[in-house]
């Protein structure tokens, strides 16, 4: 500041450019806190907040004094400016974190907060939240119990394991398993399977963060289960099986089932852990939704321990689930990162609430995820017809505005290669660029999130239920 007022130069000027009368007409910080607690819009706020409200108004009126070609002089307009200012400031100060319109058609979006909770899982959160609950604490005996017993017996219910334990994701499950069980040892894995999933969880990382030793296998396309076999040693103590989530290998490939790779692991007395990523619990290919590999098929082929996300496509909240041999997850619980990596109670709530909706006939229905995949053209064709007459009545003519046929995909590294059919709302402009348009839909309140294809903006109306949620405003 002390610079900036030097080099202001000697000849009168007009009076709000003069740092000296500025400096002069700044009231003090105390001054504004006292006015700005006596103003409709400022006093329900902390006085700490609004002293920092005040330093920014004062920092950013100093910044631009140069500029200012009618500051105000005395101290009175002064003071009515910065209360104008700061009552601006706490006024556009909007929380971070903001509910969007999932317009990609990505049903498990990873940056728009994967799979929306169920009612009953949102009751459940609402009600773990607000009262307190047995969340550690055994209501027959009155004394300490496990949080994991929470979501324990639904889990082997739905998964025929013997026991259950919950993480904070399913990285943090891979890791709390790695390390847990093969710290300072190796772990085989097939070079097929050394993925990176987006959001830097990369498997050969992980290892390393777990304190394992990586023993890569076989080639990319191709690993038979000689190649398992020949690298087990005195050193081995895990055979770990990774799905491949966000891709695939085609043509000349082959891979170790996990069915094969148990029996591998039982005749060498080394564990064997499926990391699979998504993991359904119920083969969806009853519901019309393309097979994923389903949890209780690994357990039943004799894996160990099996790995899954909470939010992918099981429909839950962020978690990572472990499901095995009871041996192993006692293992699991007694180590401290399972303390470090634990779930909160209001996960908890969600997923138990999430995992007694799949004992329900009609679970396709109840799970908001389910729900989005199945979709009928038709309905996904309402929508987007009922969205259209609302963007045309909110954007000015210019804008075309049609519906057309689209492809959606499922995310999270699920089901990479399907496409569902789908109708969109293409909207164009004679002089913006598609990327303009999508910027526009973002400055919206809330934020209209497509996507871009064939050069156009796009709304996939897959993700979208209430066509209501397009009347939004547009920034002026
Ligand atoms: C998604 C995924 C993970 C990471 O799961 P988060 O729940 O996002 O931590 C790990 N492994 C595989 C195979 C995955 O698909």
């Amino acid at each position: 500041m002390a610079g900036m007022a030097s080099n202001q130069s000697k000849t009168p000027e007009p009076c709000g450019a003069d740092p000296q009368r500025l400096r002069r007409a700044l009231p003090s910080i105390d001054l504004c806190l006292r006015t700005a607690l006596n103003d409709a819009r400022l006093r329900h706020l902390g006085r700490a907040y609004l002293k920092d409200l005040a330093r920014r108004v004062q920092a950013q009126l100093r910044a631009n004094q140069a500029e200012e070609v009618e500051a105000p002089t005395n101290r009175e307009q002064r003071l009515g400016q910065i209360i104008e200012q700061m009552a601006a400031l706490a006024l556009s100060d909007e929380p971070k974190l903001c509910r969007v319109v999932n317009a990609t058609g990505v049903v498990l979006h990873t940056n728009l907060g994967r799979a929306l909770l169920a009612e009953a899982a949102i009751e459940a959160v609402t009600m773990a939240a607000a009262s307190p609950t047995n969340l550690e604490y055994d209501l027959s005996s009155g004394s300490r119990g496990d949080r994991d017993t929470i979501i324990e017996d639904e889990l082997c219910e739905l998964t025929h394991a013997e026991a259950a334990t919950v993480v904070n994701n399913n990285a943090a499950a891979v890791l709390l398993v790695l390390n847990t069980l093969a710290a300072g040892r190796e772990v085989i894995v097939s070079r097929g399977e050394l993925i990176e999933i987006g959001g830097s969880f990369r498997l050969p990382d992980v290892m390393l963060s777990g304190g394992v030793r990586l023993r890569e296998v076989g080639t990319t396309n191709r690993t038979h289960l000689h190649d398992y076999e020949k690298a087990i040693g005195p050193e081995t103590a895990l055979l770990l099986k990774v799905h491949p989530s966000n891709y695939r290998i085609v043509g000349f490939t082959h891979e170790v089932g996990i069915a094969e790779l148990a029996a591998l692991g039982r005749r060498h007395n080394v564990e064997v852990v499926e990391d699979l990523g998504s993991g359904a619990l119920i083969d969806l290919s009853l519901y019309g939704i393309a097979r994923e590999p389903i949890v209780g098929d690994s357990i039943a082929a004799g894996a160990g321990l099996v790995t899954f996300s909470g939010d992918k496509l099981l429909g839950g909240p962020q978690a990572g689930v472990i499901v095995g041999r009871r041996q192993l997850v006692e293992r699991l619980r007694r180590s401290p990162l399972k303390r470090a990596l634990r779930c909160d109670k209001m996960t908890l709530a969600a997923l138990e609430a999430t995992l007694r909706l799949y004992r329900r006939h009609d679970v396709e229905k109840a799970l908001p995820t389910l729900r989005f995949l199945r979709r009928s053209l038709e309905e996904i064709q309402l929508v987007a017809d009922r969205g259209r007459v609302t963007l045309q009545r909110r954007l000015l003519p210019q804008f075309k505005i049609d519906v057309t046929d689209g492809e959606s995909e499922i995310g999270s590294g699920a089901l990479p290669t399907v496409r569902l059919k789908t109708r969109v709302i293409r909207v164009s402009h004679p002089s913006m660029s598609p990327e303009a348009i999508a910027a526009m839909f973002r400055r919206a309140r809330p934020p209209v999130i497509g996507r871009i294809n064939d050069d156009a903006f796009l709304i996939d109306c897959r993700t979208i239920e209430d066509p209501g949620v397009l009347e939004v405003e547009f920034a002026k």
